[in-house]
């Protein structure tokens, strides 16, 4: 039942209600499937895309399939941040809501975390699996939303779910007083570095591992590539190697948004020989060839949050001429926070299933629900936050091994 003002708190869904996702990303679609398939919701879901041309590959985090407790808790790097954060109980709660994904979901999600896949592949399968579902249709809009497109179709009632990505078209509209388009007012954010993203295919099989990050850039004083363990994968004919190249603020300045190898060698010969030497220690290691040229992109590595990943602040003013006051909205995936060194795909299908149990609880007050969404983005993001620091830290440290001063001043021990 919608409430009349901003305090009552008693306030549950009531009958069918209409939810409206916006972004097609691949949160938005695993929302979408989630919510399609719980009794009581009718989805309409907003995309401006008209194809899936994300080639990039992924893997999914094992958590997202996890059966129990251990099992959920179980990760290299911060098994017990988790373990810290958590209480068992909203975990045990977390795994009793995915025993209820139908089993065509979950067979999908089960297969991503198995190996490496396209992002598109993943867009794609489920966009698919949504159109399949033929006796709980959702309403699929193409069109590229604004935030003012996005208040004015809010019925009473209805729910809103950003799924818009990194540059979220609602994140900074969630807080009353907000100023011009551009102004960041629910975002908290730390540039971690610039850097270049560089991805390359390889002919033969790469195992790329923690050693390889010290040793094949023994002779790179600067620039060295950094490759992704998480992101280099062999397909069984191909490598897919993906890493990042610390690169200044001037440097970030200088270089077009993305490049090809040709581009780097004419404009940035440094960065380039950094990258030949490192192909090169592959080469001598396995004699395989790369294929095709290097794919260049520089990006800001950004992390951030939402400091509501809901309409909570609304709702305390109890404003009555405006939407967001009244209809619950909430943010989700990379539109709720992000982190370059983070499975950030896995952590937006997190908050997606956790947000969709919620929405299954229909004695559930609206309240409750709002607020439960907001402590758990928020214990996402002190893992997200300890992890990114830690990774940062400790490549800051990798990239001065053997100038012990350089190291000595960045190891802070007690
Ligand atoms: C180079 C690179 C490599 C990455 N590698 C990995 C990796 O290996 N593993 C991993 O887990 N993550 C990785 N990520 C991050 C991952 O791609 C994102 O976390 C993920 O795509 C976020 O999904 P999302 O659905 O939240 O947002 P997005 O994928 O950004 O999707 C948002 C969707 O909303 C749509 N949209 C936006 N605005 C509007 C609007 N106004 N109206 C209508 N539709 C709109 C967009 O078209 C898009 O389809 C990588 C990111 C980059 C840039």
């Amino acid at each position: 039942m919608p409430r009349q003002n901003g305090s009552v708190s008693a306030e549950t869904l009531a009958g069918p209600v209409r939810v409206h996702v916006l972004g097609a990303g691949p949160v938005g679609l695993l929302m979408t499937a989630l919510l399609q398939a719980t009794e009581g919701f009718s989805v309409h879901l907003y995309e401006k895309r008209r194809d899936y041309s994300r080639t990039r590959m992924v893997q999914l985090a094992p958590y997202l399939v996890a059966d129990s407790v251990a099992s959920y808790c179980t990760d290299y790097i911060d098994e017990e941040s988790v373990a810290a954060i958590f209480d068992s109980r909203e975990i045990d709660e977390g795994l009793a809501f995915r025993r209820s994904i139908p089993s065509d979901l979950m067979t999908l999600l089960r297969g991503w975390t198995q190996g490496f896949c396209p992002l598109n592949a993943i867009e794609r399968s489920l966009s698919d699996l949504i159109d399949a579902r033929h006796s709980r249709p959702v309403q699929r809009t193409l069109t590229a939303m604004t935030a003012e497109d996005a208040m004015t179709m809010l019925g009473p009632g209805d729910i809103l779910i950003d799924c818009t990505g990194k540059n979220s078209l609602l994140r900074d509209r969630l807080v009353p007083g907000a100023g011009a388009e551009g102004d960041e007012a629910n975002t908290f954010q730390i540039r971690l570095e610039y850097a270049l993203v560089i991805t390359f295919l390889y002919g033969q099989a790469y195992d790329c591992n923690e050693h390889c990050k010290y040793s094949k850039n023994l002779e790179n004083a600067q620039y060295k590539f950094i490759p992704s363990v998480n992101r280099t994968c062999y397909d069984g004919s191909i490598s897919h190697v993906t890493g990042i190249v610390h690169i200044s603020a001037e440097d970030y300045e200088r270089m077009p948004s993305r490049f090809d190898g040709h581009w780097l060698r004419d404009n940035f010969p440094h960065v380039a020989e950094s990258m030949d030497r490192f192909i090169g220690k592959i080469k001598e290691e396995t004699n395989g060839e790369i294929v095709g040229d290097l794919e260049i992109i520089r990006i800001p590595l950004d992390l951030y949050r939402a400091r509501n990943a809901t309409n909570r602040e609304w709702r305390r003013t109890g404003a009555d001429d405006h939407p967001f006051t009244h209809s619950p909205v909430f943010l989700v995936g990379d539109s709720a926070m992000g982190s370059p060194y983070f499975q950030s795909i896995s952590l937006g299908f997190e908050c997606a299933m956790f947000l969709a149990g919620l929405h299954a609880q229909r004695d559930l007050s609206l309240q409750d629900m709002l607020d439960r969404y907001e402590r758990f983005t928020y214990q996402q993001w002190l893992r997200v936050y300890m992890r990114s620091k830690m990774i940062k830290h400790n490549k800051d440290l990798l990239e001065c091994v053997g100038d012990t001063f350089a190291l000595l001043d960045k190891l802070h021990i007690y």
